[in-house]
């Protein structure tokens, strides 16, 4: 299993370096055990941002994300290649804090960061990663397989550089993105725990040479996916995803560096954290999820469905 902490370590120290200010604040502490119920009930809707807690207009509305993907439910597709992704560190620009993730941004101007294959028909630029995390370990990322929640998802955005000129074309467009999410996983780890705050939330600083490659699981080749739609608005329908079936390790203290940062700007009177900045799941609507590797192969290769 891929370890984050050899990665994330850096990535967090540099936040600190560049982003915190004052080493104490008050701490956030988990009040609720969760399951799939527990996160669309009102209680959980009333703690997260403020963007979902009124009705947004959705375009279309039959494939949005995040879904559960089943795995008895989802469809081996042999056709399925293994994913591409050739990333040059260089092509990082920048870290910001939106007020809902932080998102690190890579230039996409030209092919240099660049997925392709996997269900995809053509090239897709990487334009930027961010995260989605829960106040506590147990819940936090928006996908979620046979209903199992993991403290955290990665989104890497892709938008198609072969038929659309920009993003902003890409991302209102059929086919127009491709997401990579990873599931992020706590180990159990002893490292001391870290006291720090974000102060400064829109600032934008410089973050050069940051590689995604290294966020990806060491397997890539095994993924489910399906068509769906942005888990933030515009929630435009234009994204192909494809979610990685092998998780990455982080520690909770690494999390935790995530949960110090603010929703809110540093001078609002009442500071809220960034937790729990996951979109709630979307009814599937028929679709079909496909993956590249099949379930049950391992187990009994004629076993019919529904035995044991
Ligand atoms: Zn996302």
């Amino acid at each position: 299993m891929v370890t984050l902490s050899s990665v994330i370590r850096p990535f967090a120290s540099q936040l600190h370096r560049q982003l915190f200010r004052h080493a104490n604040r008050h701490r956030i502490t988990p009040v609720r055990r969760c399951n799939l119920a527990a996160c669309s009930s009102k209680y959980v809707l009333s703690q997260m941002h403020p963007m979902w807690q009124e009705p947004l207009a959705i375009p279309g509305g039959d494939r949005q994300s995040p879904i559960d993907i089943v795995i008895r439910k989802s469809v081996y597709d042999s056709e399925l290649k293994p994913l591409v992704t050739d990333y040059d560190p260089q092509t990082c620009q920048q870290i910001w804090n939106n007020g809902y993730s932080f998102l690190v941004e890579y230039d996409d101007t030209t092919d240099k960061s660049t997925v392709k294959g996997g269900p995809l028909q053509d090239k897709y630029r990487l334009c930027q990663f961010h995260f989605h995390w829960g106040e506590s370990n147990a819940w936090g990322s928006e996908h979620t397989v046979d209903r199992k929640l993991f403290s955290a998802e990665l989104h890497l955005v892709h938008w198609n550089s072969d038929k659309y000129s920009l993003f902003e074309e890409a991302v209102m467009e059929e086919n127009g993105l491709a997401v990579i999410g990873v599931f992020l996983k706590v180990h159990t780890s002893h490292m001391e725990r870290r006291h720090v705050s974000l102060d400064n939330l829109n600032s934008v600083v410089d973050f050069n040479r940051f590689d995604p490659a290294c966020l990806l699981p060491s397997n890539t080749d095994d993924y489910w996916t399906y068509h769906g739609s942005l888990t933030t608005p515009p929630l435009t329908e234009s994204v192909t995803w494809m979610v990685m079936k092998q998780h990455i390790e982080v520690s909770h203290d690494q999390l935790a560096v995530f949960r110090s940062l603010l929703f809110t700007a540093a001078d609002e009177e009442v500071q809220k954290g960034m937790v729990n900045n996951f979109r709630v799941q979307q009814s599937q609507c028929g679709r079909t999820v496909r993956s590249s590797f099949s379930p049950f192969l391992q187990e009994a290769p004629s076993a019919e469905e529904g035995k044991h």
